[in-house]
């Protein structure tokens, strides 16, 4: 749309180092497309390891002013960023859709989200708190402070490229930190007007700088082995994340990791069907399928199964799918080409493994990174896509437990299924039976539970995973601390 091509003709496409907008030093530059059409947006600066170096050099120059402001004037500068965001949703958004595809109304869900963290962190700012006791023979006081951890590199994906950026820098802002980031390669433009408002929010030159590249293991090498970093915050696959956490071992880096995610959604016997449904909608669905907390495994209990199935195929079947940019559109492009043919790999994997479809599955003709919204029924738990992350608008069913049988072994069957991965990010669960919930919850190994919801994300929750899904928490009041060390003076008592 036109205002999408106008708020991207405004943007500073360069990388932003010590407060200053420049070209790389090697004066390349890359295309940003929209998924929608293939159409190229604009071009934006193809940063390198001689570029890497400078931006953190930069945040080392103003690690220890920065740290040394005072949290109120910290907190103002988030909250400032956050009012210029909310004020400019519009534009944001059409900028998001444009470069990610997600429908226009999902993106200013994001925008708002995204703002979220950043008034959430402002509100942290002010309350970085410490403990004091005496020791045991009461000799000695013990004084526990909390200090910024030092310059950080940030890494984001492309799924959330507003609202995984606002993760990371506002509690790295909140804390006194100073940050080099690397936005996706797929979504940069987001993150460069992200960029142009801190700046107008009066964040200080050096503090935030960013440097966009088609080269990330060169840019971030070059980061994590330099020495100057001491914490790395990571939002991506499993498969960089570990890439990342042994050249942390280097340095012996503080890291958080928000990595991959292969969801149960697990609807019970005495599930209410109508609430699964509209739960399992948001949690499969939201950005079109591509977000780590997406639903991946639907295990529907054989009792509300032929219901579960029917009212699915029927709300699914019946979705918007086209442009993000035009109005009613309820589902967007995938991402990439590459990412429409890892679902349909994996699709037709299951199907030669037995899975039937019920609706979807045809791929269309014509420009943009489509999928229809599909649904896949009797899905074989050796099918590969139940130990990959589907990121896509697949709905795959399995079935378990027995019509009318013994619910505590139902129970041990899908718990065995749903456990049944190196990934342990989210599970969701429906279930009118508050002892069940609370077996289910218990038992289920991951870092999040939606007991009757399909939505866990919240700026006020600690977002984050266990087994290989990661290390850390984002949000919530544990957020701020990814960014602190902690400091114990022992002073003698007179
Ligand atoms: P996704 O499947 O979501 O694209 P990736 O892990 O490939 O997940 O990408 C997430 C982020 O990690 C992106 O910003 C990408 O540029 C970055 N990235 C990819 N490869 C590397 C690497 N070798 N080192 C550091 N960052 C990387």
């Amino acid at each position: 749309t036109t205002d999408a091509a106008q708020a991207i003709a405004r943007l500073h496409t360069d990388l932003f180092i010590d407060g200053q907008w420049r070209p790389a030093a090697s004066g390349a530059t890359f295309t940003v497309e929209n998924p929608a059409t293939g159409a190229p947006l604009t071009v934006v600066a193809d940063g390198s390891a001689d570029d890497a170096r400078l931006a953190l050099a930069a945040a080392a120059a103003h690690q220890a002013d920065w740290a040394a402001t005072s949290p109120r004037s910290r907190s103002e500068i988030l909250y400032r960023a956050y009012q210029i965001i909310m004020d400019r949703v519009d534009e944001i958004a059409a900028v998001m859709t444009a470069e990610m595809g997600k429908p226009l109304a999902e993106a200013k869900g994001e925008v708002a989200y995204g703002a979220e963290f950043f008034r959430w962190f402002a509100e942290e700012a002010v309350r970085i708190g410490g403990d004091h006791t005496v020791t045991g023979d009461g000799n000695n006081r013990v004084v526990v402070s909390k200090q910024p951890v030092g310059p950080c590199i940030l890494i984001t994906p492309w799924n959330f490229p507003l609202a995984m950026g606002t993760r990371k820098i506002g509690p790295a802002v909140a804390a006194g930190c100073t940050m080099v980031f690397k936005p996706a390669e797929l979504t940069p433009l987001t993150a460069l007007l992200l960029t142009d408002i801190l700046r107008e929010a009066g964040l200080p030159d050096g503090v935030l700088n960013v440097v966009t590249t088609t080269d990330p293991g060169a840019v971030v090498g070059e980061w994590m082995t330099s020495g100057d970093a001491r914490k790395v915050s990571f939002t991506g696959s499993t498969e960089v994340g570990k890439i990342l956490l042994g050249q942390a071992a280097g340095t012996v880096m503080r890291t958080s990791m928000e990595l991959g995610g292969n969801a149960p959604f697990i609807v019970c016997a005495d599930a209410d069907v109508d609430r699964a449904i509209d739960g399992v909608m948001v949690a499969k669905m939201r950005n079109m399928g591509q977000a780590c907390t997406a639903a991946n495994r639907i295990f529907v209990h054989r009792d509300v199964l032929d219901a579960f199935t029917d009212k699915l195929s029927a709300r699914m079947g019946g979705l918007v799918v086209g442009d993000g940019a035009a109005v009613g559109t309820q589902v967007g492009p995938l991402v990439e080409q590459k990412a429409t043919d890892k679902v349909t790999t994996l699709v037709d994997d299951a199907l030669e493994r037995g899975a039937r479809i019920v609706c979807g599955g045809e791929r269309p003709d014509g420009p943009g990174h489509f999928y229809p919204p599909t649904v896949l029924t009797d899905v074989d738990p050796a099918a590969d896509l139940m130990h990959t992350e589907i990121f896509g608008p697949v709905a795959a069913i399995i079935p378990f437990g027995t019509a009318g049988g013994d619910a505590k072994s139902d129970d041990d069957e899908v718990l065995r299924l749903a456990n049944d991965t190196p990934w342990g990010l989210v599970g969701y669960l429906y279930t009118q039976d508050i002892d069940r919930a609370d077996r289910l919850s218990t038992d289920l190994q991951v870092g999040m539970v939606g007991v009757n919801t399909g939505l866990v994300s919240n700026p006020a929750a600690p977002f984050g995973g266990i087994k290989q899904s990661g290390l850390g928490r984002e949000g919530g009041r544990l957020g701020i601390e990814e960014f602190l060390d902690i400091k114990y003076v022992s002073r003698p008592i007179a």
